[in-house]
């Protein structure tokens, strides 16, 4: 497990923009609203060589007092710092020292766990003249930063690594399975992440648009580390309006970029809708695999209580993930809830795995002897050669005599063949076709076949 680092202080001081300006990447989204990032966002980053896990916390003091979040927020924040080697309080040098920050300092003695204070905001080196009083909270030193240009922040960083234990035999890494739960709104997601977590990790509310960010939580079930990567739910395309909508359904897709292998999580009282078909679709194009849960199977009435027919009829409408698994379950009563995590590392395998070169050319050409390609224009095509290019989706090559000519049910036909062989269970597969002539084997000249 990587050291966790926690950025904490009042809404509105700079967490989440220093929080992209380690992780260097747009992880959280910031709004000039205070308060609007509420849940705890992780992310792995890395400074001198040394990787950590890094933390943004919810905002924490009376100034979101007014808010009906106000309690959770502060109960998260709470659960991060209880959790964390290392804390970094943020302060905010525009607004000046306020007395819930020496509050928070005395709590953070108290914890007895390391942190930093800095000074956010200090945009330029005159206006480090400006916050002496800060000095008057007796830490030193006192970082002056600012997260929105970069400045200071590399000290920052160079402080926090210090306080790090020396690494430990880097042997008992292992790789973490990074898993998205996908679903169109209400169909269970939070719930599900919920019992997924045991705790109340995420800030579940009557409130629309409470888990609006894409928020990545380290997670262990079994012997093994997941990354759980929450995300808003994936809208539907045309029903977009304003910029948070934008920006959740940006971040859900390039949550399902991140991830290895996405849970498609279906309504089972409402059965399969065309939305779903097109997440599903979403999720093949980004290359995760597919793990497909029914949820609310508590709510779904005992006459229709069938789940060999939902698996079929799953298969039937949703032809984007008809290689997956399925599984019956309820985030409200924790039925087969446990079973998800299992059918994830199945299909993390899955998509891992590399065939042998010889037996899949031995495979192929047994496959294509007793049902070869339909000539065009009277032309026979030949598979010539193929070999399996690179796995995380499985990709193979396949060269050619020509290309551009296989049919699309061909394609399918040969997809099947491979999945009947090598199982590939939940994950996608990329074929590519290559002109057998290595000179011709320019962009135009390759196609390519997902499912
Ligand atoms: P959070 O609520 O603590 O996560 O705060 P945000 O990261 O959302 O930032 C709150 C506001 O402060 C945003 O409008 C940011 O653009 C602004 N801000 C953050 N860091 C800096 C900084 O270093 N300098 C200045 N001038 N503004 C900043
Ligand atoms: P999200 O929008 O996908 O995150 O969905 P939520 O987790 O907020 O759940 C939407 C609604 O469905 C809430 O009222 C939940 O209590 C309810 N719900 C979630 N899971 C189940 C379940 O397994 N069974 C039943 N009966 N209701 C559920």
């Amino acid at each position: 497990m990587n050291l966790l680092v926690a950025i904490v202080g009042r809404p509105n001081v700079g967490k989440s923009t220093l929080f992209n300006r380690i992780v260097g990447r747009r992880a959280a989204i910031v709004e000039p609203t205070p308060g609007v990032t509420r849940d705890r966002h992780f992310a792995d980053a890395s400074w001198n060589g040394r990787d950590f896990m890094l933390v943004d916390t919810g905002g924490i003091g009376p100034s979101s007092r007014d808010d009906p979040l106000h309690e959770s927020v502060r109960e998260q924040t709470d659960l991060a710092v209880s959790a964390a080697d290392v804390v970094l309080l943020l302060l905010d040098g525009r607004e000046g020292l306020v007395p819930v920050d020496e509050e928070l300092i005395g709590d953070l003695r108290r914890s007895r766990i390391p942190f930093m204070v800095a000074i956010n905001k200090i945009d330029a080196e005159r206006l480090e003249a400006e916050s002496v009083e800060f000095h008057r909270l007796g830490v030193a030193p006192l970082y002056m930063i600012s997260a929105e240009h970069g400045r200071g922040v590399g000290d920052l960083l160079d402080a926090v690594v210090e306080t790090f234990p020396e690494p430990v035999t880097p042997q008992e890494q292992t790789d973490r399975v990074a898993v998205v739960i996908v679903g169109r709104p209400n169909v269970g997601k939070s719930s599900l992440v919920n019992r997924l977590l045991r705790e109340e990790r995420l800030v579940v509310s009557e409130l629309p648009g409470t888990t609006r960010d894409a928020i990545d939580t380290p997670v262990r079930a079994g012997d093994r580390d997941y990354t759980l990567i929450d995300t808003a739910g994936i809208r539907r395309r045309g029903k977009i309006s304003g910029r948070v909508e934008y920006l959740s359904v940006h971040s859900a897709r390039k949550s399902l970029d991140r991830a290895d292998v996405a849970v498609l999580l279906i309504d089972g009282v409402e059965g399969v809708t065309a939305q779903d078909a097109h997440i599903a679709g979403d999720i093949v194009e980004a290359g995760a695999g597919c793990v497909v849960a029914v949820n609310k199977w508590d709510a779904v009435p005992l006459e229709r209580k069938d789940a060999d027919a939902m698996t079929r009829k799953i298969r039937e409408r949703l032809k984007h993930v008809s290689f997956c698994p399925a599984v019956t379950v309820s985030a409200l009563t924790g039925l087969r809830v446990g079973r998800i995590f299992d059918l994830v590392d199945r299909v993390a395998s899955e998509r891992g795995k590399r065939v042998d070169t010889a037996d899949l050319n031995r495979f192929l050409q047994d496959v294509t002897d007793r049902t070869p390609p339909p000539p065009v224009r009277g032309r026979d095509i030949k598979i010539y050669y193929a070999t399996q290019s690179s796995a995380f989706p499985p990709t193979f090559v396949l060269f050619t005599n020509r290309t551009g000519a296989f049919h699309f049910s061909y394609q399918r036909f040969l997809l099947n063949q491979l999945r009947k062989r090598y199982g590939f269970e939940g994950t996608p597969l990329r074929l590519h076709f290559r002109h057998r002539s290595g000179r011709k084997a320019a962009s135009g000249d390759v196609s390519v076949f997902k499912r």
